[in-house]
């Protein structure tokens, strides 16, 4: 097929990403960014609904499901991003300074990931203004993603067609795609030890404190290996100087792309509570609660390959990789659909530093582009 270039809207594109950046979105507040994406999607023409999944979590709105007809004899395909952010996410401001995007102050950007969000609206817009054939296209913006992906975990996948798909969620340059991401459990674990006075009768007391500390010294914790990482990331027990503390709560996590790594490590640091705590007449109680699930592509996947090979035709370089964290793509792959993360530029997320170039931000409308080229060519090939 005979292709003319096509030629993104530079001027749009970045009023586009300033203006969703600046409609704040922190997780269960969603709604007015819902309410523009809602009209904004509309406007370009897909079908939208939203989903129940606000009042299922407690948000102010559900996740966004909107679709664009495409040619029926290709397989349909998704894209998605997540409208929530982190905090401090009120008042974001966007400074756009020599082709960089930052937030003006104490706030965050919001890139992550509403990079996403206008890199699918950019598409959809150069879709537009450069008809070409596409798969059936389904959009999904989730909510409740920084909440341990409550709005993917809520959603309804038999509305959906499609059959593989890409999530906008990783930092790092356009090119990239992310084939694997860990599992994580989490972690709770409550020492209980025996309170007495400190001062007069402490040989009654059983110390929480000193007990936990002696399990966590036990414990192994950061990369453990390739695909394994686990942390202690909060503790919290006793009551006063003078008081043997009876107990103390820790919260964790263990993450590994290997399923049996993670349950292997999980009952490890389990049991060495379990253990030193017995051992000295304390008691704890253990519970492990599987966040999401791992996944790992298969190389030979036709989501790698569209995705690699339109990379390529938009000039960028390829890269798979094994991602540390979880994303929407960790629920898409364990409901069955094939889905690719990909890193589409924002950087240093989830800090008032965030930042992102307007040259990525194009890159990744080009790739999204091309995405449908690679689905419609490889697609018609196999009829
Ligand atoms: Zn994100």
């Amino acid at each position: 097929m005979e292709q003319g270039p096509v030629i993104i809207n530079e001027e749009r594109l970045s009023q586009e990403f300033i203006k969703v950046a600046e409609i704040a979105s922190p997780s269960f507040r969603e709604g007015a960014l819902k309410d523009y994406l809602f009209e904004r999607l509309t406007g370009l023409g897909l079908e939208v609904e939203e989903d129940e999944t606000g009042s299922k979590i407690g948000g102010d709105c559900g996740n966004i499901l909107a679709r664009l007809p495409g040619e029926e004899k290709l397989q349909s395909l998704f894209f998605c991003a997540h409208m929530d952010t982190v905090e401090p996410a009120m008042g974001v401001k966007v400074v756009f300074q020599d082709g960089i995007f930052r937030s003006e102050g104490s706030t965050i950007l919001g890139g992550d990931d509403k990079a996403g969000i206008a890199a699918i609206l950019g598409m959809l817009e150069l879709l537009r203004a450069n008809p070409v054939p596409h798969p059936p296209l389904e959009i999904i913006f989730t909510v409740g993603e920084e909440q341990g992906l409550l709005g993917s975990k809520n959603f309804d996948f038999s509305k959906i067609k499609a059959k593989f798909g890409y999530v906008l969620d990783s930092s790092g340059p356009p090119g990239t795609i992310i084939t694997a991401a860990p599992a994580q459990n989490k972690l709770d674990i409550t020492v209980r030890g025996r309170a007495a006075h400190a001062g007069i009768d402490p040989e009654r007391g059983i110390n929480a404190i000193q007990v936990a500390g002696q399990a966590l010294a036990k414990l192994r914790l950061g990369r453990i290996d390739a695909e394994t990482t686990a942390n202690i990331g909060l503790i919290d027990g006793g009551k006063a100087t003078n008081i043997v503390p009876d107990h103390v709560y820790i919260q964790g996590e263990a993450r590994s792309i290997d399923r049996r790594k993670l349950d292997a490590l999980t009952e490890e640091i389990l049991a060495t509570f379990t253990r030193v705590a017995e051992g000295v007449g304390a008691k704890s109680d253990v519970k492990a609660e599987l966040l999401y699930p791992e996944f790992r592509l298969d190389t030979e996947l036709s989501v790698l390959n569209y995705a690699a090979s339109a990379a390529r035709n938009a000039g960028l370089p390829v890269r798979f990789e094994t991602s540390g964290g979880g994303s929407d793509a960790n629920i898409f792959n364990a409901a069955g659909i094939p889905a690719a993360n990909l890193s589409i530029g924002m950087e240093q997320v989830h800090t008032a530093e965030e930042y992102l170039s307007f040259k990525d931000l194009a890159a990744d409308v080009r790739w999204l582009w091309e995405i449908l080229r690679a689905a419609a060519a490889g697609g018609a090939k196999t009829l």
